[in-house]
C-alpha cells in the first residue's frame, strides 16, 4: 500500500517557504503484531514546529531532512494487529504527516467523541488546552480580582487562557492582531478588554489604560516588543508564565530589546519558562478539568480548519501571518 507524505526538503532561513517542504508517495511496510494502519483525519500545525525545522539542540529533536514532519494527529483505525484497537476506532497520537500511517499501539490512544468533537483532541483537549491550563493555573496561580494579560490571545492557547482566567475570577485583557479577533475575544470569549497590536501606536499606554490597576499575570505567547510593553505595566509580585515567543521564531539574528531584569527584580516578579511536557505526570488531571468545563459550556473553543492534506505546509506558515483564530488544523 502506498501513502502520501510531506517531508522537510531543506532547512528554512527566516520565514519558511513552500520549497522547504516536499510531498511524495512511499510504500508502507506490512503490518506487524502490535501495529495498526491508520487513516489521518485531522492534523495539528503548531508554532513550535518552526523550531524543529532548525538544526539546533532543543527540548525536542530537529526534524530530519527528507523525513516526514510529525505532530498531533487524529486518525481512524483501518486495520489492526493490536488487541487494544479495532477497525473504526478513533485515536490520537504524535504521528508523521502521512495520509495513511502504520503506528505502534504504544504511540496512540483512543478518543471519546461523546465528550467532544474528534478534532478537539489535538486542540483544547490536547497540547493546546493543557498548555493553557498548566501555564496559567500552576505558574500564573490566578486569584479572584487580579488582572491577567494574554498575548496571542485569539490563538489556540490564548483563547483558552483568557477563559480559564475568567473562570478563576480575574479581569482579562487580550492582545491580538486584527479588529475581527478583538471583537471575537470580547463578544464570544468574555475578555473584558482587547487590544489590536497592529493598529495601536503606543502599546505601553494602551495596556496602562486597559489595566488601570497594573498587570498581575502576563501569559506570554509572543515575546518581542508586545511583551516589553506589557512588562512595563507589571505589578509587584506579578507572575509571567513564559509560554511562547512566536514573534522571534523566524528571526535570523538574536533579537535584542530593553533589559527587563531590573524591573523584574525591583517588583519581585516571577517569570518562568515552561514546556508542556514538564507537567506530563499531571496531564490526566488537566484533561479532566478541561473536559468538564467544555461539557458544562464554561469553556468554548474555535478552530480554523484548512481542507486537504496537501495544505499542511500552507496552514503551518499561516500561523506566522495570523491567519488562524483559535486552533489551526488541517482536515484531510
Ligand atoms: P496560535 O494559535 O496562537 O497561532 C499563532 C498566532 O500568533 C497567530 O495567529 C498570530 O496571531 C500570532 N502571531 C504570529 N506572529 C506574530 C508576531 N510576530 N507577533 C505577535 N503575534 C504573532 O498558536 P498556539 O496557540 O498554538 O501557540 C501560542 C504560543 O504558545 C506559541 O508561541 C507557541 O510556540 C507556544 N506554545 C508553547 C507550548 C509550551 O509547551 N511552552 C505549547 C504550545 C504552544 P495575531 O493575529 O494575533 O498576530
Amino acid at each position: 500500500m502506498t501513502t502520501k507524505q510531506i517531508v522537510l526538503a531543506r532547512r528554512p532561513k527566516g520565514l519558511p517557504v513552500a520549497a522547504d517542504f516536499r510531498t511524495e508517495n512511499i510504500t508502507l511496510p506490512a503490518l506487524q503484531e502490535g501495529e495498526v494502519l491508520l487513516k489521518g483525519l485531522y492534523y495539528s500545525v503548531d508554532p513550535y514546529m518552526r523550531g524543529r525545522m532548525n538544526d539546533v539542540k532543543s527540548y525536542s529533536p530537529p526534524f530530519q531532512i527528507d523525513a516526514p514532519i510529525a505532530g498531533g494527529v487524529v486518525a481512524s483505525v483501518v486495520e489492526s494487529k493490536s488487541a487494544n484497537f479495532t477497525t473504526g476506532d478513533l485515536v490520537t497520537g504524535f504521528l508523521p504527516w502521512r495520509t495513511e500511517i502504520v503506528a505502534s499501539e504504544k504511540l496512540i490512544s483512543k478518543i471519546d467523541t461523546t465528550l467532544a468533537p474528534a478534532s478537539y483532541y489535538i486542540g483544547i483537549l490536547g497540547m493546546t488546552g493543557l498548555t493553557a491550563y498548566f501555564g496559567l493555573m500552576h505558574i500564573g496561580k490566578p486569584k479572584p480580582g487580579e488582572t491577567v494579560v494574554v498575548s496571542g490571545a485569539a490563538g489556540a492557547v490564548g483563547v483558552v487562557v483568557g477563559q480559564l482566567a475568567k473562570i478563576a475570577g480575574c479581569r482579562v485583557v487580550g492582545i491580538a492582531g486584527s479588529d475581527e479577533k478583538i471583537k471575537l475575544l470580547k463578544d464570544e470569549f468574555g475578555f473584558d478588554e482587547a487590544i489590536n497590536y497592529k493598529t495601536t501606536t503606543d502599546m505601553e499606554k494602551a495596556i496602562a489604560v486597559a489595566c488601570p490597576g497594573g498587570v498581575d499575570i502576563y501569559f506570554d505567547n509572543v515575546g518581542g516588543t508586545i511583551s516589553d510593553a506589557v512588562i512595563a505595566n507589571i505589578n509587584f509580585h506579578a507572575r509571567i508564565p513564559l509560554c511562547g515567543q512566536i514573534s522571534t521564531y523566524n528571526s535570523t539574528e538574536v533579537p535584542t530589546g530593553p533589559r527587563l531584569q531590573s524591573m523584574l527584580l525591583t517588583r519581585s516578579v516571577l517569570m518562568q519558562g515552561f514546556i508542556i511536557n514538564d507537567f506530563q505526570s499531571e496531564f490526566a488531571e488537566g484533561i479532566q478539568h478541561l473536559a468538564q468545563w467544555v461539557k458544562e459550556g464554561k469553556l468554548k473553543f474555535t478552530e480554523t480548519i484548512i481542507h486537504g492534506f496537501d495544505s499542511l505546509p500552507t496552514a503551518l506558515l499561516g500561523l506566522f501571518k495570523g491567519e488562524n483564530t483559535g486552533k489551526m488544523i488541517v482536515k484531510a
